[in-house]
């Protein structure tokens, strides 16, 4: 995966390391680093809830259960998004 850094420097870099951090009690903000500005990109959030759906998301064989659980895990972050933006 080769990104590049649109909000810093404009230089291209691979392989973004993804961070997590705790930003209330049982939210996370998943995000990496322009290792070259150190220009932040945050790529989403999560709660519990979304977790547990993604936790079954890599258990699940069903590709039809797969694809359910992925439509709500992706409903679920845009709404946590949005919300995060308040
Ligand atoms: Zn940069």
């Amino acid at each position: 995966m080769k990104v590049i850094c649109t909000k810093g420097c404009n230089k291209q870099f691979e392989k973004p390391i993804f961070k997590e951090k705790k930003l209330k009690e049982d939210i996370r903000e998943i995000y990496f680093k322009c290792p070259h500005c150190g220009v932040k990109y945050t790529c989403f959030y999560t709660d519990r809830e979304i977790r547990k759906l993604q936790a079954l998301q890599r258990k699940t064989k069903d590709v039809k259960e797969f694809d359910k659980l992925k439509e709500k895990v992706t409903n679920k972050m845009n709404k946590l998004k949005e919300n995060m933006k308040k």
